[in-house]
């Protein structure tokens, strides 16, 4: 199989072409370093990316608390993840860098705020 991805490692944002056997590359081009390679090798097994989302949060200066995991969990988790903050609501006041679902969905990542939340005067 021949297929052409676009490196998301760095923002050079590579085109790169990839011929390959099930999990087994034969053949790439295009990538400008080995981590484009990585890149590819993950692509085909086992696609990994960083949540980003928003939760909604009660009681606060803002009525929304933007979220990420702090590391890539794989791609098909992204629908279940999505539910998950969809269901939550937090309570204000909410610190960038609190830790809102640890190890979410056993995938041994934390989903964490991104934007601090003051509580309503
Ligand atoms: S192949 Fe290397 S240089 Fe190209 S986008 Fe990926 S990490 Fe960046």
């Amino acid at each position: 199989m021949k297929k052409e991805f676009v490196c998301i490692v760095c923002p050079n944002s590579c085109r790169i072409t990839a011929e390959y056997d099930g999990w087994e590359i034969k053949h790439i081009e295009g990538a400008q370093c080995k981590k484009g390679e990585e890149f590819i090798r993950n692509e085909i097994k086992n696609p990994l990316r960083i949540f980003t989302g928003s939760v909604k949060c009660k009681n606060g200066n803002y009525q929304l608390v933007s979220v990420k995991t702090n590391k890539p969990i794989p791609k098909k988790y992204m629908k279940q993840v999505a539910q998950k903050t969809h269901e939550l609501v937090l309570e204000a006041p909410v610190e960038i860098g609190q830790v809102i679902i640890s190890d979410i969905l056993g995938q041994h990542a934390d989903l964490v705020a991104t934007r601090k939340v003051k509580e309503k005067n």
